[in-house]
C-alpha cells in the first residue's frame, strides 16, 4: 500500500572514509544506500525500518570492473546493466549476465547494484545463485580495514548476514577458472509469474565440468527455496565423479527435494517450488549429459 513517503535522512559524505565513519557510529544508526531500488519501495510503502542512510553512489572506489589473471572484481556499485555489457563476464560468467538481465526491467537494471542485491539479503534475489556457482568472494569494508569472505558463508539466516557493525560490501570477486580439457556447462533459470518484473518463485543456477561423460566438478545453487539462497551440496556430492544415468537423475531429484525447504507464500506453494526446483535440476542435468 502506498503512503506518504516517510521522513528519512540521506547523507552524502565527500569521501568513502567519512561514509565508513558514519556507518561505524555506535548503535548502527546509519545504513548504506546504493541504487535505492529496494529501499525506495520500502520507504514508499511505509515499511522502511531504518531512517538514516549514507549515500554510496559517488564513491569511485566502489565502482568499476577490473580483470586480473585470477579474478574478475566488481565494485559493489556495479549495476546490472554494466554486468550485461561486459564482454569478459558474458564469456566466462554467463549465468551472472542471465541473472542480471532478469532483474526487474531496464530502469531497475540501470540503477540497481549487485552490492544492493546482496546486501538486501532476499532469498529470492536473482544474482546470488549465480554468484554461488561461481564461488564468489566478497570484500567487507569498515573503518578497521577490509576482509574477504566466501559468499557461500555470507547469508547466515533469513535477512541475516556476516556484515559486522559498520561494514559495507565493497567488492565482489569471481575466480577465473580454465580447464585444459573437457566441457564446462553453465545453467541459469528463473521461474516467475511473468517474463519480466517478476520476483522469482524458484531460481536455479548450475555449473559443471564434464570430461568423457564423467562429472568432474559440479555446483548447484537455488533461490526462493529456503530462508537464504543455498547451494545444493548433497546433490552436488551425489553427482560428482559420476556418469549420468536415468537412475542417477532420479536419485539427484530425490536428494535435492530433501535438502531444500521452500515455503508457501503469495508467490507460490511449497509443493510447486520443490517440484519446479527438481525439474530445473533435470534440465540442468540434460545440458550436462549432452555429449554422452
Ligand atoms: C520494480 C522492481 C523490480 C525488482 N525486480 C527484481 C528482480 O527481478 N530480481 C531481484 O533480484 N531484485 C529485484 N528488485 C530489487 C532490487 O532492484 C535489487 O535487489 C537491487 O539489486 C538492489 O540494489 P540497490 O543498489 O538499488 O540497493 P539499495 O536499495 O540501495 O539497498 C538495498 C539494501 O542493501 C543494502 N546495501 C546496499 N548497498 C550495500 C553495500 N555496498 N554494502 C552493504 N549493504 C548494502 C542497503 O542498506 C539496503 O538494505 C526489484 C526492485 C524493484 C523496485
Amino acid at each position: 500500500m502506498k503512503t506518504n513517503a516517510a521522513e528519512f535522512d540521506l547523507r552524502t559524505p565527500a569521501t568513502l572514509g567519512e561514509a565508513l565513519a558514519l556507518l561505524g557510529e555506535p548503535q548502527g544508526k546509519w545504513r548504506p544506500f546504493a541504487g535505492g531500488t529496494d529501499l525506495m519501495v520500502l520507504l514508499e510503502s511505509g515499511n522502511l525500518m531504518h531512517k538514516n542512510f549514507v549515500n554510496l553512489r559517488g564513491f569511485k572506489e566502489l565502482r568499476g570492473i577490473e580483470v586480473s589473471p585470477q579474478f574478475v572484481v566488481l565494485g559493489a556499485l556495479t549495476t546490472f546493466s554494466a554486468i550485461q555489457e561486459n564482454e569478459l563476464i558474458k564469456k566466462e560468467f554467463p549465468c551472472l549476465v542471465q541473472a542480471a538481465a532478469q532483474v526487474g526491467a531496464i530502469a531497475i537494471q540501470n540503477r540497481g547494484t549487485i552490492g544492493g542485491n546482496i546486501g538486501n539479503a532476499s532469498p529470492a534475489a536473482d544474482s546470488p545463485p549465480a554468484l554461488l556457482i561461481y564461488d564468489a568472494e566478497i570484500e567487507l569494508m569498515s573503518t578497521s580495514g577490509a576482509r574477504w569472505v566466501s559468499y557461500d558463508s555470507f547469508h547466515t539466516g533469513y535477512k541475516k548476514t556476516l556484515l559486522g557493525a559498520g561494514e559495507l560490501i565493497s567488492k565482489i570477486r569471481l575466480p577465473r577458472t580454465t580447464r585444459a580439457s573437457g566441457r564446462t556447462v553453465h545453467y541459469f533459470r528463473k521461474v516467475g509469474a511473468r517474463k519480466a518484473q517478476a520476483i522469482s518463485k524458484v531460481s536455479v543456477a548450475g555449473w559443471a565440468h564434464v570430461e568423457k561423460g564423467v562429472i568432474k566438478e559440479v555446483r548447484l545453487a537455488l533461490g526462493s527455496v529456503a530462508p537464504t539462497v543455498v547451494r545444493g551440496k548433497n546433490t552436488e556430492n551425489l553427482l560428482k565423479g559420476k556418469v549420468l544415468s536415468p537412475a542417477l537423475y532420479e536419485e539427484a531429484r530425490s536428494i535435492l527435494g530433501g535438502e531444500i525447504s521452500p515455503i508457501s507464500d503469495i508467490r507460490s506453494t511449497d509443493v510447486y517450488r520443490k517440484r519446479i526446483a527438481q525439474n530445473l535440476l533435470s534440465e540442468f542435468l540434460e545440458h550436462v549429459g549432452l555429449d554422452q
